[in-house]
């Protein structure tokens, strides 16, 4: 099974896909936890040309190539074979995160981000998590983590509203494979939800 979460900068993606990781290990499957962008050796190197440097170091169309070629290292290295081993496989972002922020929130791209999705990716998780909460909420505790950590994230809360519009978008455009998770309260009440959802 291939599972996805994704939602705005500060939702708590990283925490909740541990944390299911290790809820079904606990449960006996065999689990990987990924990311993106990253998850494999040369995604991880794609993602440092990404986060680092100014907000305008690459054009919303490079930045799609850029998203895409380092998902599709990681879908070659990482996740395809781990399928194929009958592993569990949960990832902290995917192919969602670029319809959203190339697509429609940085640029309105989202018929290239479809285009490049169908040529080179081919594939969505069977279940994808969004993890839905105030933005205002997601900057405070980005904040109490200790501020940004790249390029994207001092983008601001406009920004950052405009993606969680985006995301909570998807889950009618995909009923069938979209949760939208409220992810108010604490990591133990988000987890709770996340797994009775799956
Ligand atoms: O989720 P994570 O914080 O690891 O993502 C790294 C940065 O890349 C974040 O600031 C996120 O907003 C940004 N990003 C993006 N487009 C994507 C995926 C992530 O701008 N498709």
């Amino acid at each position: 099974m291939f599972i996805s979460f994704e939602g705005i900068d500060g939702c708590g993606k990283s925490v909740q896909s541990r944390r299911l990781a290790q809820i079904l290990g606990n449960e006996g499957r065999q689990v990987i936890h990924t990311r993106e962008p990253g998850g494999s050796t040369g995604a991880e190197e794609i993602r440092r040309l990404l986060v680092e440097g100014d907000g305008e170091r690459w054009s919303p169309e490079t930045e799609c190539l850029l998203f895409t070629a380092a998902r599709r290292d990681h879908l070659e290295r990482t996740i395809r074979p781990a399928l194929a081993q009958g592993k569990t496989v949960i990832t902290d972002r995917f192919a969602d995160s670029t319809r959203i922020y190339q697509g429609a929130a940085r640029a309105d791209l989202r018929m290239i981000v479809d285009q490049l999705h169908d040529l080179m990716i081919g594939t969505d998780p069977d279940r994808t998590f969004i993890l839905d909460i105030d933005p205002e909420i997601a900057l405070a505790r980005g904040n109490a983590r200790g501020g940004t950590e790249d390029r994207f994230e001092s983008l601001g809360l406009g920004f950052q509203q405009c993606l969680a519009d985006g995301f909570r978008h998807l889950a009618t455009e995909f009923p069938d494979r979209v949760r939208l998770i409220d992810a108010s309260g604490t990591v133990d009440q988000v987890a709770a939800r996340v797994r009775a959802a799956l």
